[in-house]
């Protein structure tokens, strides 16, 4: 029953389950067309590969992964690879779906993937793990491409990870294809601003909700839970915007400090010791405690299912920015609504990873690459659009943002699917 990828969190139903009755929210409110509701509701493809790869010892272990298709109506399917020992089909079915969304909400043309590999990367070797990326490209190559789907760092990968696909995918061909993934390392093909692209969009997007509660940033007091692709860079612009960083945290556990955290000193910690614990000046906090801070930014920067029935009755946050993919679970959600507490959803609040994404593949489409400052300005456009866009709908629906971003995105795809109709 557990399907979150933590096994500390309880899920009463399945994630997929639970993105499925998010559909079904939007679908009601939207009148939806009951045949492309049936459509909708399920994922195009999945596909499992079990694959073999040799360990440092020379012992060969079997590995099992994923790459599910959710819905290709309006583009190519786009979507990250994680890599964590306990990922399961459920969940990669439900983040598929959730890519879809995301990509409707901010327009780009898009449709929604996802795919993982069983496997605890803390306890492989550069080798081991260049070896299974390189298997697991093979055995997804049959679905992935610059025109049908292209993939992306998720958790646990990362700019190396999308080298060694690139690569991968290249051999096959014959010549370079660097449109097959994005998130790719500056030197062959990737984006200016791609790392930091998801953590600025959730900043982009507490900047809009700042001014719906009439916060000011300066000075607000924030908590982020996660210290890796999208926590890191969220706590460091965030910063640089003058908010105060009262409690950050990693997998080891979470540091408090009244007058705020200081950014660099936690990274200089992380990475020589591995570990925030022990950043100077601060006092270590549980991963729970962080979460009921008395603060007035939460963002979930982590994994799913963090905040449940269980604890979101002691969110105190005023906002809550999701930067990870699905953190709220539907009766957290219920009981933050009721608190009157503002959640920036997920497929909005994290979109700016995947926009950046599209940046970067139609340079590698183009050959043609931009600078920094346009891409971040393009990125803000975006970003602010999609919010006011969702703001707009849940002002006149009467309804909270993850309504609205679901109605927004659903009915974009639905329009693209009834426009296109059904082959044959
Ligand atoms: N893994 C990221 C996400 O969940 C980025 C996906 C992408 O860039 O394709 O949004």
């Amino acid at each position: 029953m557990v399907t979150t990828a933590d096994a500390s969190t309880h899920q009463a139903t399945s994630l997929f389950e639970d993105a499925q009755a998010r559909f079904d929210e939007a679908a009601d409110a939207l009148r939806l067309n009951p045949n492309v509701r049936g459509v909708l509701r399920e994922p195009r493809r999945e596909l499992t590969v079990h694959f073999p790869v040799e360990r440092d010892d020379g012992s060969i272990e079997v590995f099992t992964g994923y790459r599910i298709q959710h819905n290709l109506a309006r583009g190519p399917a786009k979507g990250g690879i994680r890599y964590h020992p306990e990922v399961t089909l459920d969940e990669v079915k439900a983040l598929a779906m959730l890519m879809t969304w995301k990509c409707a909400v901010v327009q780009i043309p898009y449709g929604g993937a996802k795919g993982a590999v069983i496997c605890n990367p803390k306890e492989m070797s550069l080798r081991e793990l260049e070896r299974m990326t390189r298997r697991y490209t093979t055995e997804i190559s049959i679905l992935i491409g610059p025109e049908s789907d292209i993939a992306a760092p998720d958790v646990n990968t990362n700019a190396q990870t999308m080298a060694w696909m690139m690569d991968t995918i290249s051999m096959h061909q014959g010549y370079s294809v660097p449109g097959v993934v994005t998130g790719k390392p500056l030197s062959i093909g990737g984006s200016e601003g791609r790392t930091d692209a998801t953590g600025r969009g959730v900043v982009y997007c507490i900047q809009e909700a700042a001014k719906l509660v009439k916060l000011d940033l300066r000075d607000a007091r924030i908590a982020v839970q996660g210290f890796g692709k999208v926590g890191g860079a969220t706590v460091r612009l965030l910063h640089e915007l003058g908010c105060k960083i009262v409690a950050v945290s990693d997998m080891s556990g979470a540091v408090f400090r009244g007058d705020g955290v200081e950014p660099t000193l936690a990274l200089r910690q992380q990475q020589e010791t591995g570990s925030l614990v022990g950043t100077p000046r601060t006092e270590r906090i549980s991963n729970e405690d962080l979460l009921r801070l008395d603060c007035d930014v939460l963002v979930p920067a982590a994994l799913e299912g963090v905040l449940r029935a269980d604890n979101a009755g002691g969110v105190k946050a005023k906002i809550v920015a999701e930067g990870a993919n699905g953190p709220t679970t539907p009766e957290a959600d219920a009981m933050l609504r009721e608190q009157g507490t503002l959640v920036i959803p997920d497929i909005l609040c994290n979109a700016g990873g995947v926009t950046v994404s599209y940046f970067e593949w139609v340079q590698d489409r183009e050959e043609f690459f931009w600078t920094l400052e346009e891409i971040n300005a393009r990125l803000r456009r975006i970003m602010t659009r999609a919010f006011e866009d969702t703001a707009r709908i849940a002002r006149e629906h009467d309804v909270e943002l993850r309504k609205a971003a679901y109605m927004l995105a659903v009915g974009r795809v639905a329009e693209a699917t009834l426009t296109r109709g059904i082959y044959p």
